[in-house]
């Protein structure tokens, strides 16, 4: 198998070093796979994909499954991503969505998006996840005055076309309820939407899993499949599985190779976040920062940040290209530079945590449910970064696929099914990313 980026950004290993492993010790340290088994599912990633699936499959299918995870619990994304439960996780327009699938198709992936936020807030009430839940919306502020009308017609599709409730702020109305600060020119809010420790999420999800008898081994990469007649060896180090159905639930740390049908189509792209120290009230006060719900703003490559519950400043933006923990020590820096930028009267607070992770883009621009054909092999993958209120959702659709078998049973949005596009070159898909970057700069330099 190969990997895209550097190889420190895949030590499983290691447990990533986030501001979330500081609020959390509780692990799990469950047993690797060391020898041969047979199970009626393998899934492979425990993040809220793979783990909602398998949850799902015990309990609705009343089947055999094993989760293979190549870190511990949640190593992933979902222990380290910035804990925003927004929506729709795409990196394409709503119209250009409507001018492809149509208006009708749209309009239900809009009602699936939403349906995925609430079944995260379901799982943390069932499952009953004390995970730090704040904010009470999401906030999309305009970080340059041309970008207000642009949000206040967000707002009126949003309502108009998708039955969302949104709602507009002006700058001086967002200074009292958000935040002040150099580049907020006004916001939108939308519901439903809030904040979490995605730590605190995934573990409280494993927990549950557990209690539901799911056999989860860790530290175990899942190396090589073979099919042998009607169904496959699912190859580790020390063991492996035979069964008659996998479920690839390993988002943007996917490694090229594991299964050939997927290879080509996923662009992992690294996102990077950093943590302040903890403000004291007159600090908070100098940008009269008041709300606990998620923010994003408009620039097309977006910050989003949210004050945490002890008062910090999470801040986060797309990574570097390279994945060295060098790199991510430079990117942090930046990223500092750009914190301070628009919150210039913070300029001496220190930054205590940095880290990163991957994120899985495709060409689709939209996530990928599905079967690949003549197999028994399932995939959800493609959030475009918003895979709190995405993953879970998706890992209980495969379940449903996953029991019957057919892809006529996913009974949602076209917009999400089937496998993206492979790339051309596929080599040079970070260089292609590269370009688009740059556009994207220039695009951001000149407010457009
Ligand atoms: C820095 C960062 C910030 C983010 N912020 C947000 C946010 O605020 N809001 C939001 O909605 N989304 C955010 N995201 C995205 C979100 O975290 C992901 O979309 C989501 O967690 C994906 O879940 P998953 O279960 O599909 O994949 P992951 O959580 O990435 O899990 C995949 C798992 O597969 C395992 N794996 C890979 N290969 C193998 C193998 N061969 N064998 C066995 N196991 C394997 C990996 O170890 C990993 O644990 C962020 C992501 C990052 C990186």
């Amino acid at each position: 198998m190969k990997n895209i980026y550097h190889s420190d950004i895949y030590k499983f290993e290691e447990p990533v070093n986030s501001y979330w492993e500081d609020t959390t010790k509780e692990t799990f340290n469950l047993d690797k796979l060391t020898k041969d088994l047979k199970s009626d599912v393998v899934v492979i990633g425990a993040g809220y994909t793979g783990l909602l699936c398998a949850i799902n499959l015990i309990e609705n299918y009343n089947l055999d499954v094993i989760l293979l995870e190549a870190g511990k619990v949640g190593w992933g994304a979902s222990s380290r991503n910035g804990g925003f439960c927004s929506f729709p996780p795409i990196k394409i327009s709503f119209k250009k969505l409507q001018k492809i699938y149509g208006k009708e198709e749209t309009k239900k992936f809009f009602k699936n998006s939403i349906e995925g936020s609430n079944y995260t807030k379901e799982i943390i009430s069932n499952y009953n996840i004390n995970c730090d839940v704040t904010g009470e919306c999401n906030y999309i502020l305009a970080h340059h005055p041309n970008k207000f009308k642009q949000i206040k017609e967000q707002a009126e599709t949003y309502k108009k076309e998708f039955g969302i409730d949104t709602n507009i702020y002006s700058k001086q109305e967002f200074d009292k309820i958000g935040h002040s600060g150099t580049e907020q020119f006004g916001a939108l809010s939308y519901k439903p939407g809030f904040a979490i420790n995605p730590l605190k999420f995934v573990n409280g999800i494993a927990r549950y899993a557990l209690s539901k008898k799911l056999k989860i081994f860790e530290h175990t990469l899942v190396n090589k499949i073979d099919k042998i007649d009607n169904s496959y060896d699912v190859k580790t180090k020390e063991g492996s599985v035979k069964t008659k159905k996998i479920v690839v639930a390993t988002n943007g740390f996917y490694q090229e190779g594991l299964v050939p049908q997927m290879n080509s189509r996923i662009l992992p792209v690294i996102s990077n976040i950093i943590v302040t120290r903890k403000l004291t009230k007159d600090e908070i006060d100098l940008h009269n920062f008041k709300t606990f719900s998620p923010i994003a703003n408009t620039k097309n490559l977006l910050y989003y940040y949210r004050k945490l519950p002890d008062n910090r400043i999470l801040f986060g933006t797309r990574g570097d290209f390279i994945g060295s923990d060098q790199s991510n020590l430079n990117r942090s820096k930046i990223m500092e530079k750009f914190l301070k930028n628009i919150f210039p009267n913070w300029s001496n607070i220190s930054i205590e945590y940095n880290w990163r992770g991957l994120i899985a883009m495709s060409q689709k621009l939209t996530p990928s449910i599905g079967k690949i054909e003549n197999e028994e092999i399932y995939y959800g993958f493609g959030y475009h970064g918003v895979g709190v209120s995405t993953a879970p959702w998706t890992g209980k659709q495969l379940s449903k696929l996953v029991f019957s078998s057919n892809s006529k049973d996913l009974d949602v949005s076209k917009i999400y099914k089937g496998l993206p596009k492979k790339f051309i070159f596929p080599k040079l898909r970070i260089f292609y990313f590269r370009l688009a970057v740059l556009f994207y700069n220039i695009k951001d330099k000149l407010n457009i």
